[in-house]
């Protein structure tokens, strides 16, 4: 038996959902099938008993994130600020140190090299035009460098180009050597300045959603109801006339429109019939997720907090080399958020859970003390090893794809559609961008449908 809709989404992460949520409201029929057997893709909460839970995926949201703190107020949603309160750590070159505000204890010439170097960085990411990166100035010679390579030659310190890399695994979970230059400049632009997303207090990390951000999906979904398929992996795309047919284990499902809302690499492991253009089809092989391993370990109570520390750190040794205070909004249970990402995750995740605990654990040690090496319990997930992400936080360009293929990121083929968080033009690879694209791609389909 067929199921039919007028428009159907493929996933129901926050992008997806939107897309249907505005979809249903203009009136239209709509039908949301999911691989998972759960909503919201890249974000979900995990309980650690108490009623309190910690989030496992997509956190923090910040100034400017509009859309998705606009979607979370119309759901009941409230926020809460990040823990930003007492010093910060960096162990860097064997030594620890604290600092307050922005600027970290380091020589005078690593910290006048950093502020040259990333002035640089804000200065050329302005004048990338997030919705065609392509057509930026130098966009050509911008795409053929990797960021690696644009850190060797612009910051003349070992210690500047250390900390540019580790900003770029915060931000990308990836090394400055996968990622293009202009994939850098267009993100960084998207969501306002570099700078902007690695702060915590007036950047990407400001606040933290009550409940966690899983809610917002869960409740786009529960107005949705049965309008939500649940584990119905789309396998093929076919377009007959002005029909489309979804295939999925759960049976097919018939539209006039489809939009696509899963991240461009797993958009390419659908079968479509007739076949893409070369250009789109090109894209998706080449669009790769960073790595990280979120790992969340807890305490009885955040000890740090009466140190005079704010549970923030960075560092370059082993184990975790950011890590955040994401204690619930009581301050109980004690947590701190390490985040495993770029090499050290593809290192930390290729040893046992125990070895690798260990590592993440030490490196707490390292930061805050010996009590940091006693937690109570310890939660993990590697986003690599998930089938319907593949990796995260989102997907990472290379040189020579925004210029040669980032064209068909977003523009529609037929009848079917692109959203997600990697298609959109403020805030891409965030929460936020996964809203807005969900909004941009529902008006895209009903201007399509006559309104
Ligand atoms: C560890 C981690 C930390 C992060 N931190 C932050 C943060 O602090 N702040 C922030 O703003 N963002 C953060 N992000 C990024 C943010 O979570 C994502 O940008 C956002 O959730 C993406 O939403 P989306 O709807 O575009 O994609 P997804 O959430 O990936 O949704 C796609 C959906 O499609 C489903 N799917 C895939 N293939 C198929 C198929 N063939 N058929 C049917 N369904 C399919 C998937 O299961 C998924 O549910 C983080 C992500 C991770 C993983």
């Amino acid at each position: 038996m067929t199921e039919a809709a007028d428009v159907l989404v493929v996933g129901a992460g926050l992008a997806g959902l939107t897309a249907a949520r505005d979809l249903a409201a203009a009136g239209r029929s709509v039908l949301v099938l999911e691989a998972r057997d759960r909503v919201g893709g890249r974000v979900v909460n995990a309980d650690i008993g108490g009623g309190k839970i910690v989030e496992m995926g997509g956190e923090y949201a910040g100034p400017t994130q509009d859309r998705v703190l606009a979607a979370a107020a119309d759901l009941g949603i409230a926020t809460f600020p990040t823990y930003d309160d007492g010093r910060k750590v960096l162990h860097f070159n064997g030594t620890r140190g604290t600092y307050t505000g922005g600027i970290p204890r380091l020589s005078p010439l690593t910290l006048a090299d950093i502020a040259q170097a990333q002035a640089r960085l804000e200065s050329l990411a302005k004048k990338v035009p997030t919705a065609a990166p392509w057509t930026a100035p130098n966009a050509g010679k911008l795409d053929s460098q990797t960021f690696e390579t644009w850190i060797r030659r612009s910051a003349r310190t070992n210690g500047g180009r250390k900390l540019l890399a580790l900003g770029a695994e915060a931000v990308f979970a990836a090394e400055p050597a996968e990622l293009s230059m202009l994939h850098v400049l267009f993100y960084s632009h998207a969501g306002g300045s570099f700078q902007r997303l690695i702060e915590t207090t007036g950047g990407a990390q400001q606040d933290r959603f009550v409940g966690g951000s899983a809610l917002i999906a869960e409740r786009l979904a529960a107005r949705l109801g049965d309008k939500v398929r649940l584990g119905a992996p789309v396998s093929r795309i076919e377009v007959r006339g002005d029909r489309v047919i979804a295939a999925t284990p759960r049976g097919q499902f018939e539209g006039r429109r489809i939009i696509v809302s899963v991240p461009p690499h797993l958009a390419g492991r659908i079968e479509y019939d007739p076949v893409l253009p070369a250009v789109r089809e090109q894209l998706t092989q080449r669009a790769p997720m960073g790595s990280v391993i979120k790992c969340q370990v807890i305490y009885d109570e955040p000890f740090w907090r009466r140190d005079g520390l704010s549970g923030q750190a960075t560092g370059d040794g082993e184990g975790s080399r950011v890590v955040f205070d994401n204690s619930p909004p009581d301050g109980s249970p004690g947590v701190l958020l390490a985040f495993v990402e770029g090499d050290e995750a593809r290192k930390l995740g290729s040893m046992s859970l125990d070895d690798r605990r260990r590592a993440v654990v030490d490196s707490m040690a390292r930061y805050f003390g010996p009590r940091g090496g006693r937690p109570e319990d310890y939660l993990e997930l590697d986003w690599r090893q998930e089938r319907w992400s593949g990796g995260c936080y989102g997907t990472l360009f290379g040189p020579s794809v925004l210029t040669r293929y980032g064209q068909a990121l977003r523009a529609p083929v037929g009848q079917v559609h692109w959203a997600g968080t990697e298609t959109a033009t403020e805030w891409a690879g965030y929460m936020d961008g996964a809203v807005r694209s969900g909004e941009r791609a529902a008006a895209e389909v009903l201007a399509a449908l006559g309104g």
